[in-house]
């Protein structure tokens, strides 16, 4: 057996997975072997998306000493398909027990994978399951990037090559930001992946998107607004009482400035209580106050098992889009995809709960 420079593990005493590790750590651990053996390591993790195991290049007792110092951080509870193959949703199990959800979906032209950032979310948004569920803990950065490496695995055993990555799974990525930005760091550099391809969905941490505004690679913001005047957002979105529209809306203003990038407002459309004209109308102006206006996704609110009200009916949805688009606004509607497998945000995990997750396990496909 090879003999690794080992280091403690960082994280409140967690296992140092796969992808936690650094370049330069793994140089580290690495110490003893020839210098390209990084390289050729690196480059197995990232672009051959493979184990070590599988990396035969490599001396068979080095490839299970990695295979062993370096494990995996999610282990498949349950993995579901749906529309033809199209959608495929995964509930993972952390090394700690916590639990934390992942989709991948292809479309014509490219493959996107939604990644949750935190397993739950303390911002108690009332119609969010995630929402509902609280806050469990922030996932690390090694956990945020083998979410999109198995992924990446899976759209390439389709036929397809994973192209955009959408933070839209559980939790809140501003509240989590030095994990979500290491990873955006490594899903360009090291995945290969275009910033432009990289969208970050907040509710609305104004220094989170502040602090986006200075960073050097230029991705999509995603802003979940849900409404267009305080009173209501400070129901639906419990955190606009800390950040106010006007507050939230300079801070776009200001990421627009510095980025030059499309910004969009996240509208989950909930019948009779945002999806009114007036709503519209207050959605419109808000839209275009910006130096560019946003985009608007629509989407129809999921029903989630804490929420009693419904989503807007596909007419009404038709309707505000259209709306919107005769003030001036591009608005689409986001096709529901998955909902068969409850791939909306947070809700694979929700109806999982009662279920003893030994009793659904299954393989991770590697
Ligand atoms: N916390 C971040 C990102 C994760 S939520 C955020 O809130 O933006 C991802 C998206 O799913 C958000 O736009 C959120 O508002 C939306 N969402 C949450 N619950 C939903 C539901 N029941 N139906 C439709 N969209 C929902
Ligand atoms: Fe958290 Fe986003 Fe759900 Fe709100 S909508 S509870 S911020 S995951």
């Amino acid at each position: 057996m090879i003999e690794l420079a080992s280091k403690p593990s960082p994280q409140g005493g967690r296992t140092l997975t796969r992808y936690d590790v650094t370049r330069a750590e793994l140089a580290e651990r690495l110490a003893g072997q020839p210098r390209y053996r990084v390289d050729q390591v690196w480059a197995g993790l990232y672009e051959q998306l493979a184990s070590p195991d599988e990396l035969t290049a490599l001396p068979k007792a080095l490839r299970a000493e990695l295979e062993e110092s370096l494990p995996l951080a999610l282990e498949v509870v349950a993995e579901r398909t749906s529309d033809g193959g199209e959608v495929v949703k995964w509930l993972w199990v952390l090394t700690d027990g916590t639990q934390v959800e992942t989709v991948l979906m292809h479309y014509a032209d490219r493959s996107t994978v939604c990644v949750s950032s935190q397993a739950g979310c303390a911002m108690g948004c009332g119609f969010c399951a995630t929402g509902q569920a609280g806050f469990d803990r922030h996932l690390t950065t090694g956990e945020i990037v083998e979410q999109v490496v198995r992924a990446g695995r899976r759209a390439r055993d389709d036929g397809r090559r994973l192209s955009n990555v959408v933070f839209m799974g559980m939790g809140e990525p501003m509240a989590n930001y030095d994990a979500t930005w290491a990873a955006i760091e490594r899903f360009h550099a090291d995945l290969g992946l275009s910033a432009r391809h990289l969208t970050v969905s907040t509710v609305g941490i104004v220094p989170g998107i502040r602090r986006l505004a200075t960073e050097a690679l230029p991705v999509n913001l995603a802003v979940s607004l849900h409404a267009a005047g305080d009173a209501l957002r400070d129901e639906l979105v419990p955190i606009n009482r800390r950040y106010p529209l006007r507050t939230l809306m300079d801070a776009c203003a200001g990421y627009l400035q510095a980025k030059g990038r499309r910004l969009s407002f996240e509208w989950a459309l909930i019948d009779g209580v945002n999806d009114g004209d007036r709503d519209a109308q207050l959605l419109m102006e808000r839209a275009r106050s910006l130096p560019l206006p946003a985009h608007v996704n629509l989407i129809p609110l999921n029903p989630t098992p804490g929420y009693a009200v419904r989503g807007s009916s596909t007419r009404r949805v038709r309707e505000f889009r259209d709306l919107l688009r005769s003030g001036g606004v591009n608005a689409t509607v986001r096709r529901t995809r998955g909902t068969r497998i409850d791939a909306a945000c947070g809700q694979l995990r929700a109806t999982h709960a009662d279920a003893e997750p030994t009793a659904v396990a299954l393989r991770p496909r590697r």
